[in-house]
This record gives structure tokens, C-alpha cells and sequence, in this order.
């Protein structure tokens, strides 16, 4: 009875040494990422900032005008500024991804400081009470750049 010859494995003859490319994360940086799992984000809505981003706020606000105070011309009147920012005239931007995205209608309201959105037990709504926009955002319209276009652009060719 022959013992049966192992069957030597095939030698890889290709080296396993092909670059490969890095992955690219999801979440590069400075890209805004979804607020509830951190990928990438496709809507915003904003909010109210909280009183520790407020003050945070106002802090880089005063910063920035020490700085011009410091910087300024002595021989001119001192530089005036307004208030401070306000947690009325702030908002923050929220971020979420398509499966953590709040409704369409809740997203064009402003939510409170405290709202938790995104947050899957709420969705699609939140837990707060948005508040409606003082005003309508009225698009910049640039109602000139279509008269400029040469009159056999507008009447589809001659
Ligand atoms: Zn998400
Ligand atoms: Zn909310």
C-alpha cells in the first residue's frame, strides 16, 4: 500500500506586492458628517447655538475686535462695533446623513439650542419646537444674466 505523494501547492508565482490604493474614509475632514453616525452628510438644518457655544462665540467675536481696537490708528476715532452675537441673530449648522435626515419641512425651520435632532427615536421630526424664520431667504438673483446672453442664445438659433 503506496503512501499517496503530497501534491506540492502551486508556487504563487505572482508576488503579492500590487499597491494598493489607501482607503478613502467616508468622513474626510472638514467635510461635514452626519451628527448622529458620522458619515457623510447630505442635508443641514441649523439651530440655536447653546449657551457654551454662545459664549464661545462672543469670546472669538471680542477677540477679533481687540484685535482691530489694538491695530487701529490712534490719530483715528476708535473703531465702533455693534453688540455682541445673540443667541437670536446665531445659528448653528446640524449635519445629517439621508438615513438621519429630519423632514424636509422641519429642516427649514430653526430648531432650539436643545434640540437633539438627528436622533432615530424622533425622526423624521425632533424633540423641540422649531421656531419659523424671521424671513424668507430671498435668493441673490442675478436677473441680468440672461439679457446678456446674445439674442441667438435665447431664440434658440437663427
Ligand atoms: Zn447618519
Ligand atoms: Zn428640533
Amino acid at each position: 500500500m503506496a503512501t499517496p505523494s503530497p501534491s506540492p501547492l502551486p508556487a504563487p508565482d505572482v508576488p503579492d506586492d500590487t499597491p494598493t490604493p489607501p482607503q478613502t474614509p467616508a468622513a474626510t475632514t472638514g467635510a461635514p458628517v452626519c451628527a448622529a453616525c458620522g458619515i457623510e452628510a447630505v442635508v443641514h438644518w441649523r439651530r440655536r447655538p447653546t449657551d457654551g457655544e454662545l459664549t464661545e462665540l462672543a469670546a472669538t467675536e471680542q477677540a477679533r475686535r481687540d484685535e482691530l481696537l489694538l491695530l487701529a490708528d490712534p490719530q483715528q476715532p476708535a473703531p465702533q462695533f455693534g453688540p455682541l452675537p445673540t443667541a437670536d441673530d446665531t445659528t448653528r449648522t446640524v449635519y445629517a446623513c439621508a438615513s438621519h435626515a429630519i423632514g424636509l419641512d422641519a429642516a427649514s425651520l430653526i430648531h432650539q439650542a436643545a434640540c437633539s435632532a438627528p436622533n432615530e427615536k424622533h425622526l423624521p421630526g425632533c424633540d423641540c419646537t422649531p421656531e419659523a424664520l424671521p424671513t424668507a431667504p430671498t435668493e441673490e438673483s442675478d436677473d441680468g444674466s440672461l439679457s446678456r446672453l446674445p439674442a441667438s442664445w435665447t431664440n434658440g438659433g437663427a
